[in-house]
């Protein structure tokens, strides 16, 4: 229910497999926790969203815009996306979850999201 946009997208996949070739064990959709993370890596306290920019409403994005019809429908709808991611994230803060959210427009140079990864996975090897 608290999904957008499906299971299993290229993006989510391109992350994975950097996850795989960094060494890190994770899990996906755990639904018990809030907002049901893409990824998570219980060894780490770190749970990975992947967002889609239209259906996340990625702030200031171009693949962010809201449609020329049903305007007012589109802002409150994903208004509403919105404001449920930012109080999922909230939540899992407050279980001990540190949260990272990578935006589908952001998945690409492969090179930057390994090192963004890295660094809050706290991963030395790469
Ligand atoms: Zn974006």
């Amino acid at each position: 229910m608290s999904r957008i946009g499906g299971k299993n997208t290229a993006p989510e996949l391109a992350v994975r497999k950097l996850l795989h070739a960094m060494g890190c064990r994770f899990r996906l959709h755990r639904r018990d926790l809030p907002g049901s993370p893409d990824i998570v890596l219980p060894a780490h306290a770190a749970v990975v969203f992947i967002h889609g920019c239209f259906w996340h409403a990625h702030e200031g994005c171009p693949k962010a815009k809201i449609p020329a019809t049903r305007r007012a429908w589109w802002t409150a709808k994903l208004d509403a996306n919105r404001r449920r991611d930012s109080r999922a994230r909230r939540a899992l803060r407050k279980l001990g979850w540190r949260v990272m959210v990578i935006w589908q427009c952001r998945i690409k140079p492969e090179e930057r999201l390994k090192r963004r990864l890295a660094r809050f996975l706290g991963c030395a090897q790469l």
